[in-house]
């Protein structure tokens, strides 16, 4: 069993890089179908490799880039 995180997934379906964010922790990729207008992006984090919603909320899988809790 080797379950593929929504990253990998994106990548075997040929996402193609656009940019870093928040010193590297997390990259935007181009996915869907870039021959249709409809084409989108989207964040994930290169820790774990979910999709991110929220880049300033950081990862909700793995905590990467989340808000320090001891920050006030
Ligand atoms: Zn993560």
């Amino acid at each position: 069993m080797n379950e593929l995180s929504p990253l990998e997934k994106a990548l075997e379906n040929d996402a193609l890089w656009l940019e870093d964010a928040r010193g590297g922790r997390f990259s935007r990729y181009a996915i869907g179908d870039q021959s249709q207008e409809e084409g989108r992006s989207a964040w994930f984090c290169n820790d774990c490799g979910a999709e991110i919603d929220d880049l300033n909320e950081g990862c909700d899988e793995c905590g990467t880039g989340q808000p320090d809790p001891d920050e006030e």
